[in-house]
């Protein structure tokens, strides 16, 4: 019998029976029996929508008690499904949270744990590529650059859309990448469009409630007051009109959808002298909404969870409501949500994990856990906590004095769960990703001059509180916001008294590194970058800082070394890739060449990549690919002088004048004042006949630029 079951289950790639050769030429020898089971066809399987809405407090939603109204559209969801009260995030910062949503483990087991880390090992499955291969058209639609396909969680997505305009890769840092939004819908639907047969798996991602809190009208007017709230409205509204789509669309596309709302971290706002998260797991970053609508399929009444619930428990959830057996539920570090709504739950519920190692990894301080039940919630830090939910929600009230039993119960339940998932034989261990360097990293600061005279955070040292570092924190935070305003001075006084009383503070000298960029003070720059590194040769940024200043002085030999140390910790890092493109445009045009194709197969996203490699050929005399990876470059909205002046003389020598004439228009319209723009023009002109045209342009080029004048002297 064994085989012949195994003929009658669904192949891969299908959510019907579809039968094996072998299967049939059983069935054609009279085993009639199974027939009828194995042409048998299933239901389809239900559709799955994950939307998760960045930096969402609990509290700020209706369904949760917020009476401000900010989110009509989500609670209405919220009435058709599950609301789990306390939603608990793994991790108060982005990156991390999501791949610990999406793989179903812990941070402390992937080893995804800060913003500064590694890439997702691509040991762990994750829950797209489960739903792929599952017959699952599979899709997702991210709003921040920080989720970008080079860090992993794009595996298993037929369709990752990562694009975001060129303008923003133009005037921001990478980190502040991102849409609004009602872009992020537009695309959302576009691809639920496009993918009519079903089941799907879309994984929506909106980003609009992040810092900096800057929402469209009418919402920038109606809470000019709390513009937090205004993103949270607004991208509340944006929600309305998808989940409107979905009700009006054919074959009652939101009856048959499993819908899962969450939030991968809320906000601070100020509370604990935080202003943001990540810094603390306080209820204020780590609690999030947790809303489950099932399919019509599923037997879940729609009701209400008092129990503290985690977001990795939402992958093992999505596999059994779907019917889905995969390979990675071995790979799952928490129970589906299930039999706990059914009120059956296997076992004790066990409280909710959180951590931090944004302190540790960026400063060198205490990492900061919690585990939090349905009452208490206990963090583990140089100074222990203990709060009670429903009497300080503020958690302002520590209990620990007055309550030691509880918090030691609750301590033994957190050490137990790091005991029982932290290790894995084939997975990386608890180790910080930010607080290591590999031997050939460390060699190689040596060798250059950068000699490690401190690791950090040494295992048993006792580490200081975090809570205790809170002045110097502010400090650190209102310095980089005067560099991000290029009030350097004063960002250059707070950090001078904060690297006083923190000398070994790795991130001073880093921000100072960052200022001097900011100056093009590339001697200073690189002082500063080389200390930062030196206190810490794990931390990633400051060696890309180093390079970079390295590489502007013309000691491109130590910047290229520099940067071979940070490729050799993470072969993905696509802005490494870049930064050496760029340090060897000069010297070695094949090399920068050559990086810049390793960047557009990591990251065919990054519209700076396509512009510097055409300004490569233009530089090469290819103007054919010139013109396709300029032309490329100012499709996705990277659209600025250069691109526009150099696209032109690729037409031009292409002889496509029109084209040419076209594209110096543009460039002239970016910037009136490049002389060399309408020296081009003037030429294209004048090869058009068009000498009024051309004397013109001749004119304003020589009137810009007097080194101009002899070249259109008589023409
Ligand atoms: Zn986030």
């Amino acid at each position: 019998m064994r085989p012949l079951v195994k003929i009658c289950q669904p192949e891969k790639h299908s959510g019907q029976f579809v039968l094996s050769s072998l299967g049939c030429a059983l069935l054609l020898l009279g085993l009639a029996l199974f027939l009828g089971s194995c042409r048998q066809k299933k239901p389809p399987r239900p559709n799955i929508l994950i939307i998760t809405v960045d930096t969402l407090r609990a509290d700020r939603v209706g369904c949760y008690g917020y009476a401000g109204g900010l989110t009509p559209n989500v609670d209405a969801l919220a009435k058709d499904g599950v609301v789990f009260e306390r939603g608990v995030a793994q991790v108060p910062l982005t990156w991390p949270s999501h791949a610990a949503i999406f793989t179903g483990t812990y941070p402390f087991h992937n080893g995804v744990q800060d913003f500064t880390g590694q890439p997702l090992s691509d040991r762990f499955r994750t829950l797209a590529e489960s739903l792929k291969d599952h017959g699952y058209a599979t899709g997702a639609v991210v709003s921040s650059f920080v989720l970008d396909r080079s860090w992993g969680l794009a595996r298993g997505f037929e369709s990752y859309d990562d694009a975001f305009a060129g303008q923003e890769f133009l005037v921001k840092n990478l980190g502040l990448v991102e849409r609004r939004a009602e872009e992020s819908v537009n695309h959302a639907v576009g691809w639920l469009e496009a993918h009519p047969n079903q089941p799907f798996f879309l994984w929506l991602h909106l980003y609009d409630p992040h810092s900096p809190y800057n929402p469209p009208e009418p919402f920038r007017s109606q809470y000019a007051k709390q513009p937090y709230e205004g993103e949270i409205a607004y991208a509340d509204s944006q929600l309305g009109r998808l989940f409107t789509w979905l009700k009006q669309a054919p074959n009652s596309l939101y009856d048959n959808t499993l819908i899962v709302f969450l939030s991968d971290h809320g906000e601070s706002l100020g509370e604990h002298g935080e202003r943001e998260h990540g810094f603390f797991v306080y209820d204020s970053t780590v609690r999030v909404p947790v809303i489950l609508k099932p399919p019509k399929s599923a037997s879940l009444a729609a009701q209400r969870v008092a129990d503290a619930i985690e977001t990795i428990q939402v992958g093992p959830t999505v596999l059994e409501l779907v019917g889905v057996q995969d390979p990675i539920q071995k790979q799952f570090q928490a129970a589906s949500l299930v039999p706990l709504v059914n009120g059956k739950p296997h076992g004790p519920v066990r409280p909710a994990y959180s951590e931090t190692f944004y302190p540790a990894n960026s400063f060198g301080w205490s990492p900061l856990r919690s585990v939090q039940t349905a009452r208490y919630h206990y963090i583990e830090a140089p100074e222990q906590e203990l709060y009670e939910h429903q009497a300080d929600p503020s958690e302002n009230n520590n209990l620990i004095a007055k309550n030691a039993d509880i918090a030691t119960s609750l301590h033994a339940q957190l050490n137990q769960l790091l005991a029982n998932y932290a290790a894995s034989a084939t997975a990386p261990g608890g180790v910080a990703s930010g607080t290591s360097a590999s031997p050939d990293v460390l060699e190689k600061l040596r060798s250059l001059g950068y000699v490690a005279y401190r690791a950090p955070a040494a295992p048993n040292a006792k580490l200081a509180d975090p809570k205790d570092k809170l002045p110097v924190f502010q400090d650190i935070l209102r310095a980089t916001d005067q560099i991000q305003t290029g009030n350097f001075s004063a960002a250059r006084s707070l950090l001078s008294s904060a690297q006083r009383k923190e000398p070994q503070l790795y991130l001073i000298p880093f921000l100072l590194g960052e200022a001097a960029s900011h100056e093009a003070q590339w001697k200073e720059a690189e002082e500063q970058f080389g200390r930062a590194a030196a206190l810490n040769p794990g931390f990633e940024q400051a060696r890309m800082g180093l390079a970079r200043a390295l590489g502007l002085q013309g000691k491109t030999a130590q910047a290229r070394d520099m940067i071979a140390t940070l490729l050799t910790t993470n072969p993905q890092n696509f802005r490494a890739w870049f930064l050496l493109a760029q340090i060897e445009s000069k010297d070695d045009p094949r090399s920068s060449r050559q990086a810049l194709d390793k960047v557009i197969s990591i990251q065919p996203n990054f519209p700076p990549a396509y512009r510097d490699r055409g300004l490569l050929s233009v530089r090469e005399q290819t103007y054919v690919s010139g013109a396709e990876d300029l032309s490329r470059a100012a499709e996705m909205g990277l659209r600025d002088v250069t691109t526009y002046n150099s696209l032109g003389i690729c037409y031009s020598r292409m002889n496509r004048l029109d084209d040419a004439i076209e594209s110096y228009r543009r460039a002239i319209a970016f910037d009136p004042g490049y002389a060399q723009a309408h020296l081009n023009l003037g030429f294209a002109y004048e090869r058009m006949n068009q000498p009024e045209m051309s004397k013109k342009e001749y004119a304003e080029a020589c009137r810009l630029d007097r080194g101009i004048c002899p070249l259109v002297a008589g023409r």
